[in-house]
């Protein structure tokens, strides 16, 4: 099925990744060639797309020493997050096993001012 009809350019960049990857169908193949021949700006994004595919990781210059992750404060902020978490937890505990303890007592005695 061949069907004209005007799509935009969002619709077409999408359709760039199957198109390049050689899975698109042939009314997709014949659907992005179409745009990319009429329209200049998809042409330059698709240009674009051709470059960024040729970059390899070797090609990245490693970062920048004073933005390099410091593991050992991410570490040590995790740990105190985890022992504030877990000491809210074992309070929550304690705090309902007194009032449970607290409330069986008053049962077994009787004493309900
Ligand atoms: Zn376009």
């Amino acid at each position: 099925m061949n069907i004209n009809c005007d799509v935009s350019c969002d619709v077409i960049m999408d359709l760039v990744a199957v198109y390049k990857d050689g899975f698109a169908s042939d009314d997709t193949r014949n659907l992005v060639r179409t745009h990319l021949r009429a329209c200049p700006d998809c042409r330059q994004l698709y240009a674009g797309y051709h470059v960024a595919e040729g970059i390899r990781p070797a090609d990245c210059p490693p970062p920048a020493a004073s933005i390099a992750p410091d593991y050992s404060a991410l570490a040590r902020h995790m740990h105190r997050k985890h022992m504030l978490s877990t000491a809210a937890m074992l309070s929550v505990i304690a705090v309902s096993s007194a009032v449970g303890v607290w409330s069986i007592i008053r049962l077994v005695t009787g004493d309900e001012d």
